[in-house]
């Protein structure tokens, strides 16, 4: 089978990332969540104190970051380093998530990211998820996905995932902030989230883990074909 690029885009917590993980470990490919390289320049901007308003400011510190993907050997999982320190739990903090999409805003840090985006697609054989991956990083991407799933099942599955780090949250914080990150990402100059035109839709309001990755092998398979 030849090997492709599936991009996987959609709002925030629909899954995108479960579900490129499946796809990745079915079809042993590689995964990459372009979100998790967002909310790592978003840690390393918040530690420095960097002002992202002032552009000299954000090349500064974009010159001082190195990211890279590595693979956790006891997991399995794929996990992001900055600079060398595993920062795959830390970016996922709540503090993380109020401050991303105004730095994913920035058109010097798409800019960084999606350079190193497309070069981990040259070879093929990825999974990627995100915000912008089927319309500006690879627009000629052989299977294009955009998930979508109802406000409040999303809400719910944040809810769920960050309430294991921190049994303080509350539903209405989570939900702040998603309704937050979808106004700013679908609304900013640079990139905004967009459906592809040419992209298959999975809302996966009602189905299971193991229908939604079926219902997305179909499609890969069909692609395969070609
Ligand atoms: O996917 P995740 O929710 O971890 O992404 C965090 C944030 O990073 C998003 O809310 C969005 O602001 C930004 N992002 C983006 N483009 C991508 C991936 C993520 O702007 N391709």
């Amino acid at each position: 089978m030849k090997k492709i690029i599936i991009t996987i885009d959609g709002w925030s917590s629909c899954g995108k990332s479960t579900l490129a993980k499946q796809l990745a470990k079915e079809l042993h490919y590689v995964y990459v969540d372009s979100g998790a390289m967002y909310r790592a320049i978003t840690l390393y901007f918040l530690r420095n104190n960097v002002d992202w308003k002032n552009e000299i400011a954000v090349i500064g510190a974009l010159n001082n970051i190195e990211l890279h993907f590595a693979k956790n050997d006891t997991t399995g999982q794929t996990e992001i380093y900055m600079n060398d320190e595993n920062v795959e739990y830390l970016i996922r903090d709540l503090i993380i998530a109020e401050k991303v999409s105004e730095v994913a805003a920035i058109k010097l840090v798409r800019e960084f990211a999606v350079t190193q985006q497309r070069k981990m697609g040259e070879k093929k054989g990825i999974v990627m998820d995100g915000r912008d991956i089927g319309t500006v990083v690879f627009p000629n991407a052989e299977l294009k996905i955009f998930m979508t799933a109802d406000n409040a099942v999303r809400v719910e599955r944040r809810f769920k995932e960050l309430f294991l780090k921190n049994p303080n949250i509350t539903i209405e914080e989570v939900k702040n902030n998603l309704e937050m990150r979808d106004y700013i990402d679908s609304n900013r100059e640079v990139s905004p989230l967009r459906q592809a035109d040419d992209a298959m839709v999975l809302d996966n309001s009602n189905l299971t883990m193991e229908e939604q990755l079926q219902k997305a092998l179909l499609w890969v398979r069909n692609v395969e074909c070609i």
